[in-house]
């Protein structure tokens, strides 16, 4: 496909470029203070900041571009209706790790049969908002307002755990990312299931499992 990568210098783009690329696509990298030149391309892959890109996304759909977006803080749901006028599909996950949705879908499960479950998620000591979007994610979905434990320390990536007590024993389910090439099968699965989702937004890689 023609693709545009917004956000193509920064550390997810610099990752997803190549990958991009060796998958076969047709890569425009678009990076701040480019013009966002997207005409006739298939559709647009968005990683840049909460304020550059519902600018971006809303440029890419009045550009007739699918939307696939990884930029986290953004308000996607107002950027819906244009999505679905145009019969294009607008699809955000707030993790792109496989690994890190399975967690969440198997933690799900283990709460049905062990109720009393604590969510322990590890970032890198950059990251300033605690406890992360996916802790808060797995809470819902576990159930009963789980206590969440943040550590944010140098050397770490993303972590999380999910435990589950139980009379006399313990289950942990637990996912690592180690580099940000964890994100790249995200993105390349959301490209490959673009023409099976109905137009309008998207929202999680659970959708595409
Ligand atoms: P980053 O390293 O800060 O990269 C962002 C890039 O966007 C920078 O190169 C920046 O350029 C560029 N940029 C800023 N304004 C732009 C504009 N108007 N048009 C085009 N490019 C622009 O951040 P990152 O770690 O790659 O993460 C990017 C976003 O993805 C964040 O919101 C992050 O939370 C999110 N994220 C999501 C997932 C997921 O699984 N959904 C995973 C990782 C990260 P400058 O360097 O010149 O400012």
């Amino acid at each position: 496909m023609k693709l545009a990568l917004l956000g193509h210098h920064g550390k997810v783009g610099r990752v997803l470029g190549p990958a991009l690329d060796a998958a076969g696509h047709d890569v425009r990298g678009i990076g701040r203070g480019d013009a966002v030149d997207v005409a006739g391309l298939d559709a647009a892959i968005e990683f840049t900041t909460p304020n550059a890109g519902e600018g971006n996304v809303r440029t890419c759909l009045e550009h007739g571009l699918h939307c696939i977006v990884g930029t986290t803080g953004l308000e996607l749901a107002q950027l819906a209706p244009l999505a679905r006028e145009r019969g294009l599909v607008l699809f955000h996950a707030p993790n792109f790790a496989l690994g890190a949705v399975l967690m969440m879908r198997f933690a799900q499960e283990a709460a049905a049969y062990m109720p009393r479950a604590e969510i322990v998620e590890l970032h890198n000591e950059a990251k300033r908002d605690a406890p992360s979007g996916t802790a808060k994610a797995t809470a819902s979905l576990v159930g009963g307002d789980p206590a969440i434990h943040s550590v944010r320390l140098p050397g770490l990536v993303a972590h999380q755990e999910v435990l589950f007590g139980g009379d006399g024993q313990l289950l942990t389910i637990r996912h690592d990312t180690f580099s940000r090439e964890a994100f790249v099968p995200g993105v390349l699965l959301a490209l490959e299931k673009l023409p099976t989702l109905e137009p309008g937004l998207t929202v999680g890689l659970d959708a595409l499992l």
